[in-house]
């Protein structure tokens, strides 16, 4: 895609971005979101929009407990399995009774970390990288603390993301876990997880995958890849809405043989036996602890229904090609202004954001925001546009760095306070 040339500042019109629109099959997907604002909103990667059949299906949810009351848990009692199989098969390329709902992402990393390491007894090492999402890091090191293990930390590239050679290098027959995310939350650079699992598996090791920026992103190969585990929110591409629950898979085979350290009773086998000891079931469920938030699983569920009947393939396809346009409009727009694209160009290695480097991010995010456009703020000096394939438009993605040009070409970013805002 060519626009135009970075010489001339004006060659581009928007009349590209509505020809794409008027082409995009995803289109009418937009009308199915409650958008009631003029926003151009760039950060559907943090928190998704509100479906409208959320907002009916939630309403409904509170009458259900009005008049149920203790009886709408014959129908509740299940909802966390009837999402994970909509997240497996319409989302995530896994098969039904391979994923659940659950607690959220940080407890479920938790889990099955842990599950890992106990199933690969002698063994004191978990692997990931020192880019890896916050709440992962400090999951590994308190984990590793707990159970007197060691955790070893890859240096990568926060632009282009951790490799699989890196990867390679650091296994050895120490190695009990490796834990990656796979789309990487700053730049979007997509991880090698076919490869980096079965390094894994050679190494004797097993692998867990956090999906939170892939899943109703990208095509998250977890069946062709053999994947061990993954976990996951259903707040961000997958529109969910806030705090929704969060999804942990879990294969097969590998679903007895694990066990978690959490004992709860959502996990044991005849729940309402009330029995003494701890027994748990030998399905997926295994994974689950204590009752379940019943109205963010039903949010939880309209949202993955929805991206599961656009279909994954056309969902990824729309966030690639949304971001190529981004960037090859910074490429003629924003380049002369400093601004960098700071993550990978190959449609293939990036997922449904990209992040744009320049010293003053902080205060073009601001400044952005007062024009309606809300992008997210990423250290040390990112600016992140995130793409809702199923209700971004291209002449949203136009108009959102036309502005961030006009904002450069003033200088108007510069009247805001260069300091960073504690929700960034
Ligand atoms: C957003 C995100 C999380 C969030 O975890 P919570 O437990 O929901 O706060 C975790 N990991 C990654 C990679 C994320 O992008």
């Amino acid at each position: 895609m060519r626009l135009g040339h970075a010489s001339s500042l004006y060659p581009v019109t928007d009349i590209l971005a509505r020809d794409l629109d008027a082409a995009d099959p995803l289109a009418r997907f937009r009308d199915r979101f409650v958008i009631e604002d003029e926003l151009i909103y760039l950060d559907g990667n943090s928190l998704g929009r509100l479906p409208l059949s959320t907002r009916e299906r939630l309403h409904r949810a509170i009458g259900e407990w009005g008049t149920d009351l203790i009886r709408g848990w014959d129908r509740w009692i299940t909802l966390s399995r009837e999402v994970g199989d909509v997240l497996a098969t319409g989302v995530l390329d896994a098969t039904p009774g391979e994923v659940v709902l659950s607690d959220s992402t940080s407890v479920n990393l938790y889990k099955l970390a842990a599950a890992a390491c106990a199933a690969r007894p002698g063994r004191r090492v978990i692997v990931t990288d020192d880019d890896n999402f916050p709440t992962d890091r400090y999951i590994l090191q308190g984990l590793v603390e707990a159970r007197g293990m060691e955790l070893r930390v890859l240096k990568t590239d926060i632009d282009l993301g951790v490799s699989a050679e890196a990867v390679r290098e650091a296994l050895d027959p120490d190695v009990a876990l490796v834990s990656l995310s796979h789309v990487a939350y700053r730049s979007g650079a997509v991880a090698d997880l076919p490869a980096i699992t079965a390094a894994a598996h050679q190494a004797g090791a097993l692998a867990l995958w956090d999906l939170s920026h892939s899943a109703g992103a990208v095509r998250v190969p977890l069946r062709s890849a053999g994947a061990d585990l993954a976990v996951g929110c259903t707040y961000k591409h997958l529109n969910g809405g806030p705090g929704a629950p969060a999804f942990l898979y879990v294969r097969a085979d590998l679903q007895a043989e694990l066990r978690q350290p959490i004992w709860g009773w959502f996990g044991q086998r005849d729940q309402f036996d009330m029995g003494v000891e701890y027994d748990p079931v030998e399905s997926i469920d295994r994974f689950q602890v204590g009752t379940p938030p019943v109205l963010g699983a039903y949010a939880a569920l309209e949202g993955a229904r929805l991206t599961a009947e656009a279909g994954i393939d056309a969902v990824a396809a729309k966030g690639a090609a949304l971001g190529a346009y981004a960037i090859e409009l910074c490429d003629t727009w924003l380049a002369p202004y400093g601004v960098v694209v700071a993550s990978p160009r190959a449609d293939a290695r990036r997922g449904a954001h990209v992040t744009l480097r320049h010293p003053r991010a902080w205060q073009l995010s601001q400044a952005l925001r007062a024009a309606g456009v809300i992008p997210d703020f990423r250290t040390p000096d990112r600016l992140r546009l995130g793409f809702g394939a199923l209700y971004t438009r291209f002449v949203d993605v136009y108009a959102g760095l036309a502005r961030l040009r006009d904002i450069l070409t003033a200088d108007s970013h510069l009247a805001f306070p260069e300091r960073h805002a504690r929700v960034t």
